[in-house]
C-alpha cells in the first residue's frame, strides 16, 4: 500500500485513494483536490494515516519502506520548488502539520519553517534579501518545534523574549532587528540545550523525522483524547501527516495571510467572509494574539473599523482569492473554509475544507443552495447535523428585556446563555457538576479548555477574532460565545475580573449574547425561538423524505404543546408517575404505598383517580386526536417513599397513623435493587387496583374528551417492564375489563390498544408469544440497554467516560444504541412480533429515540415511529429523513 502521496507542481493526482479523506485526511485530500483543479498550492506531500496508526500500534518505529517514500516525495518538492531541504545557499523550508479524517480544529500539532539551522538561516537571510525575516524565522521555529517536538515549555521561550524586550526598551516585538532576533536564537539554543543535556537539532532530517513523529503522537495526546470523545471520532482512525514548501506571509507588506470562509458561517449569508494579517505567519491569525483585519471593503465598513480591508489594500490578490472562492464553491458544492498566504503579490491555497457553521447558517445556506441550483433538496437534507438544530430550537435573550450591558465582543458563536463566572476550565467543569450554570471567562481559549468549554452555558474571551480556537470550537459545540471582548479584564491570582467600568469576582452571574455580541450584568430572561423561515422550508423537505412517524415523550400539557410545536406526531411515552410528584398529591400516592392493605390503597387511589383523569384529558385535548401511548406506573415505590422526619409527620398527621407505624412500613418495603425489584407490571401484578385506577382515569378522560367533539381518542395503554406474555395477558385482561366498565357507565365506546413495552431480554426474545397479547411494542430502549449490558443507568457516568476512553464502546450506550449488542435483541423482537401479529405497531420510546445515529438503526429494522423528548422532536425528524435517504 502506497504509504505516501505527492501533490503540486507535476504530482499525478489521480489516485483514488488520494482523494479519500480515511488514507490521506481531511486536509491531505483537499490540498491535492485543489492542485489537481489547477488552484496554487504550495508542493508537497501526504502521509497516510494508515502509516499513523502502523506506528502506534508497532512501537513507534519507521518503516524503511516509509523512509524511502518520504525521501522519495521530498525530492518532488525539491525538484518542484527548485530548492534543496538542508542547502546552505537556498534552502527549501516545509511546514509539517497533522491533518485528520475531520477536522479537529487546534486539537494537534503543527510545526512551521523546518529546516533551518545555523548555516541555512543565512542561505534564507542572502536568498531573501531580508536578514531581520531569516532570523526571526529561525527563532520562531526553535520555539515551536520545541514546544511540539522537544516537549519544552513555550514559557521558558516567551521569558525570554520578554527580558530582551525589556532589557532593549522594546514594547513590541516589531521593534526587535536582525541582530536582535539572532540573538535570541543563540539564548535560545542554549535554553534548549540546558534543558534537554543536548543541542538543539541541526540536521534537517532529524527535524523532519522528529516533527512527523510528534505529529503522529499527537494523535494520543490528552486534548486530541477529549476532543475525540466529545466528538465520537474513533481512536482507530489516526492522522495524516503534510509535509509542504513553506511560502511565508511574513516577507513585508505585500505579504500576508488570512483565513476565509466563502459564505458567512454564523449567518448564513452569501458573503465573503474573513480576516487577514500584513506580514505576519500562519497561526497568528487564528492564534488571536494580533487583532486581525476585515477581508472584504463592506465588512471593514460595516464593523467601523480603520485599518484596510484586503480587498483596498491588496485588491489584485484579494481579486484572485475571490475567483478562487467561486471555484471551490462550485467545484465542491459547500461552503469552504480557506487558509491562504500572499507571499510578495502571489497567493497560495494552504488549506480548503467544508466550513464548521452555525445551525442558522448550516440552514440558511442548504436552502439557499438548492435555490440556486447548487444542490437538490436530498443533500440539502443531509447537509445539516441534526444535532446542531438543538441550536435554534432553544431559547435567545427577550429583546424586551432590560440589558445592562457591560460591554461588546464579537458575536463568536449564536445563542444566549446566563451564569456564574468562571475563570478557568477545570472550575468550570467543578461547578458545572454541582449543576451550577457557568460562563467560562478566558483571556482566549486553548485545546486545554475543552473540557471547561463543554461544561459551560457560554464562552466569554477578551481576545481572539471570529476564526479563534473559543470561537471555532464554541460554534461546533453549539455553545453561545462572545470572543475579544477587549473590555474584559482578568485577573486570574484574585480572581477578579473587570468587565467594562465594572469590578466584578468570579461566581458573579453574567449573560451572554452570542448573536450581537454583547455581555450584560446579571440574568436576562429569555423568549421562545421562532421555527419559521430556512427550518420551516427543510423540516418541509424532510417531512417529504421521511418514512417513520415521530412523536414525543412528554407528560404535562405544555410539553405535549411544545411538542406540537416542533411538529410531534403523537405521544410515544406519558410517563404517568411524573404527574404523581405534584405537591397536592404526593401525601396521596404516600397514603397509597403505605397502606396496609387494599383497603387502604383503595381509599387513597379514590383520592388520585380525579387528578389523573384531569391529566389526561387536558392531554388528550392538546393532543387533538393524534396518537397518545399512555404508559402504568413503572418506578419502584421506593422514588415516592417519604425519607425525612417533616415527610412522615406530614403523612402521619394527614392519615391519622402513627409516625413509626408508617416508618417501619417503609422499612419493610426496602428493595436493595430496586431497578430490578418491585417495579412496572409487576406492580400491577401484585396491587391491580392501582393499574385499575389509571386505566379507568385514562378511559374517562377519553370518553369525556371525545365527547366535547374533535377527533376521536385513542389512547394506546402501554404495560412496562413486561418479562412474559403472562403477565402481559392478566394486565390486559384488567385493562379491557375497566374499560368495559367505562363503556358501559358513559354509554358510550372507543377504540382502544392495548401494549407493552419491551425492555427487558427476555421480552425480546419471547417477542413472537408476547405479540399474541400485544397490539404495539414499544421499545425502552433505556432499561433495555441496562438489562443487557448489566449497567445500572443511574450509577454508568461513574465509569463509562473511561470506557469511552478506551474504546471498549464507541459512545456512551445510553446516549448512542449500542447496535451491535442492543440492537441485536431490538431486530430480534421486531422479526419475531411481526411473524405472529404482522400489523403490530413499533416505536421506541428510550432517550435513543432523539439521537440521529440510532434514529438511523430504527430506520433499518422497519419501527413505525421514533419518539423523542420535546426539543429533540424536530432533530428526530431531520434524523430520520436522513435515514430513509
Ligand atoms: C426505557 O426504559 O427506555 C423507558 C423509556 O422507560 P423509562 O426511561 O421510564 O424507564
Ligand atoms: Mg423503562
Amino acid at each position: 500500500m502506497q504509504t505516501v502521496y505527492t501533490f503540486g507542481g507535476n504530482a499525478p493526482h489521480e489516485d483514488e485513494r488520494q482523494k479519500d479523506k480515511t488514507v490521506t485526511g481531511g486536509k491531505g485530500a483537499n490540498l491535492a483536490e485543489m492542485a489537481s483543479i489547477g488552484l496554487p498550492v504550495p508542493p508537497g506531500f501526504t502521509i497516510t494515516t494508515e502509516e499513523s496508526v502502523r506506528y502506534l500500534n508497532e512501537g513507534e518505529d519507521f518503516s524503511d519502506t516509509l523512509r524511502s517514500d518520504v525521501a522519495e516525495a521530498l525530492t518532488h518538492v525539491e525538484q518542484t520548488v527548485g530548492k534543496r531541504f538542508g542547502d546552505a545557499g537556498d534552502p527549501l523550508l516545509v511546514s509539517v502539520r497533522s491533518g485528520a479524517r475531520v477536522s479537529m480544529p487546534g486539537m494537534m500539532d503543527t510545526v512551521l519553517n523546518l529546516g533551518l539551522n545555523d548555516e541555512t538561516v543565512q542561505g534564507l537571510a542572502a536568498t531573501s534579501g531580508d536578514k531581520r525575516f531569516a532570523w526571526d524565522s529561525y527563532r520562531r521555529f526553535i520555539q515551536m518545534y520545541s514546544d511540539v517536538v522537544l516537549g519544552l515549555d513555550h514559557g521558558l521561550f516567551e521569558e525570554a523574549l520578554e527580558i530582551a524586550k525589556e532589557d532593549r526598551g522594546y514594547f513590541s516585538d516589531t521593534e526587535l532587528e536582525a541582530d536582535d532576533w539572532e540573538g535570541l536564537v543563540t539564548e535560545f539554543k542554549d535554553i534548549v540545550e540546558r534543558e534537554l543535556g543536548k543541542p538543539f537539532p541541526q540536521d534537517v532530517n532529524e527535524q523532519l523525522w522528529g516533527a512527523i513523529a510528534a505529529v503522529f503522537d499527537s494523535w494520543d495526546s490528552d486534548r486530541a483524547k477529549v476532543y475525540r470523545r466529545l466528538n465520537s471520532i474513533p481512536a482507530e482512525w489516526g492522522t495524516a501527516v503534510n509535509v509542504q514548501a513553506m511560502v511565508f506571509g511574513n516577507m513585508g507588506d505585500s505579504s500576508a495571510t488570512g483565513v476565509a470562509f466563502t459564505r458567512d458561517p454564523s449567518t448564513g449569508e452569501r458573503a465573503y467572509y474573513g480576516e487577514w494579517l500584513v506580514n505576519a505567519q500562519g497561526e497568528d491569525v487564528v492564534a488571536g494574539i494580533r487583532t486581525p483585519q476585515y477581508l472584504t471593503k463592506a465588512a471593514r465598513e460595516n464593523a467601523g473599523a480603520e485599518k484596510p480591508s484586503m480587498e483596498e489594500a491588496m485588491p489584485d490578490a484579494f481579486g484572485e482569492l475571490a475567483r478562487v472562492f467561486d471555484l471551490l464553491e462550485s467545484h465542491y458544492k459547500d461552503m469552504q473554509d480557506i487558509e491562504f498566504t500572499v507571499q510578495q503579490g502571489k497567493l497560495w491555497m494552504l488549506q480548503t475544507r467544508s466550513g464548521k457553521r452555525t445551525a442558522k447558517a448550516a440552514l440558511k445556506m442548504a436552502v439557499d443552495m438548492v435555490g440556486e441550483g447548487l444542490i437538490d433538496e436530498e443533500t440539502a437534507i443531509l447537509r445539516v447535523d441534526p444535532m446542531a438544530l438543538d441550536q435554534l430550537l432553544h431559547p435567545t435573550l427577550d429583546p424586551d428585556a432590560r440589558r445592562d450591558v457591560l460591554t461588546r465582543g464579537l458575536p463568536a458563536s449564536p445563542g444566549a446563555a446566563s451564569g456564574k463566572i468562571v475563570l478557568d476550565a477545570d472550575t468550570a467543569e467543578e461547578w458545572a457538576k454541582r449543576e451550577e450554570a457557568v460562563v467560562l471567562v478566558r483571556v482566549e481559549t486553548s485545546p486545554e479548555d475543552i473540557h471547561g468549554m463543554h461544561a459551560a452555558k457560554g464562552i466569554l474571551t477578551a481576545r481572539g477574532g471570529m476564526t479563534s480556537h473559543a470561537a471555532v470550537v464554541a460554534r461546533g459545540m453549539g455553545r453561545p460565545c462572545v470572543s475579544g471582548a477587549s473590555g474584559v479584564s482578568i485577573n486570574l491570582a484574585e480572581r477578579t475580573l473587570r468587565i467594562g467600568d465594572r469590578e466584578l469576582t468570579e461566581g458573579d452571574v453574567i449573560t451572554l449574547d452570542g448573536a450581537s455580541g454583547e455581555v450584560m450584568a446579571g440574568e436576562v430572561p429569555t423568549i421562545e425561538p421562532e421555527l419559521a423561515g430556512d427550518f420551516g422550508v427543510l423540516m418541509e423537505w424532510a417531512d417529504k423524505h421521511r418514512r417513520m412517524n415521530v412523536r414525543t415523550n412528554a407528560e404535562t400539557p405544555a410539553d405535549c404543546r411544545t411538542a406540537r410545536g416542533f411538529g410531534a406526531e403523537g405521544i410515544g411515552l406519558c410517563r404517568t408517575e411524573h404527574m404523581f410528584f405534584d405537591a397536592g398529591r404526593i401525601s396521596a400516592v404516600r397514603a397509597m404505598i403505605l397502606a396496609d392493605d387494599e383497603a387502604g390503597r383503595r381509599a387513597a387511589l379514590e383520592r388520585l383517580l380525579p387528578e389523573q383523569r384531569g391529566d389526561f384529558a387536558e392531554i388528550f385535548r392538546t393532543m387533538a386526536g393524534l396518537p397518545c401511548t399512555i404508559r402504568l406506573l413503572d418506578p419502584p415505590l421506593h422514588e415516592f417513599m417519604p425519607t425525612r422526619d417533616e415527610e412522615f409527620e406530614a403523612l402521619s398527621d394527614d392519615l391519622g397513623v402513627g409516625v413509626d407505624h408508617l416508618k417501619r412500613r417503609a422499612s419493610e418495603l426496602h428493595e436493595f435493587n430496586p431497578m430490578l425489584g418491585h417495579r412496572g407490571c409487576r406492580l400491577g401484578i401484585t396491587f391491580p387496583e392501582i393499574y385499575e385506577m389509571q386505566a379507568r382515569a385514562i378511559f374517562e378522560a377519553a370518553c369525556e374528551v371525545t365527547g366535547e367533539g374533535g377527533e376521536p381518542v385513542v389512547p394506546e395503554v402501554m404495560i412496562p417492564l413486561v418479562a412474559t406474555k403472562r403477565e402481559l395477558a392478566i394486565l390486559r385482561a384488567l385493562v379491557d375489563r375497566v374499560a368495559e366498565e367505562v363503556f358501559a357507565e358513559k354509554g358510550t365506546t372507543l377504540d382502544y390498544l392495548v401494549g407493552t413495552m419491551i425492555e427487558l431480554p427476555r421480552a425480546a426474545l419471547m417477542a413472537g408469544e408476547i405479540a399474541e397479547e400485544a397490539r404495539f411494542f414499544s421499545f425502552g430502549t433505556n432499561d433495555l440497554t441496562q438489562t443487557a449490558l448489566g449497567v445500572s443507568r443511574d450509577d454508568a457516568s461513574r465509569f463509562l467516560g473511561e470506557y469511552v476512553d478506551k474504546g471498549i464502546y464507541s459512545r456512551d450506550p445510553f446516549v448512542s444504541l449500542d447496535v451491535d449488542g442492543v440492537g441485536q435483541l431490538v431486530e430480534l423482537a421486531v422479526e419475531r412480533g411481526l411473524s405472529t401479529r404482522g400489523d403490530i405497531k413499533l416505536g421506541i420510546c428510550g432517550e435513543h429515540g432523539g439521537d440521529p445515529e440510532s434514529i438511523g438503526f430504527c430506520e433499518e429494522v422497519g419501527l413505525d415511529y421514533v419518539s423523542a423528548s420535546p426539543y429533540r422532536v424536530p432533530i428526530a425528524r431531520l434524523a430520520a429523513a436522513q435515514a430513509a435517504l
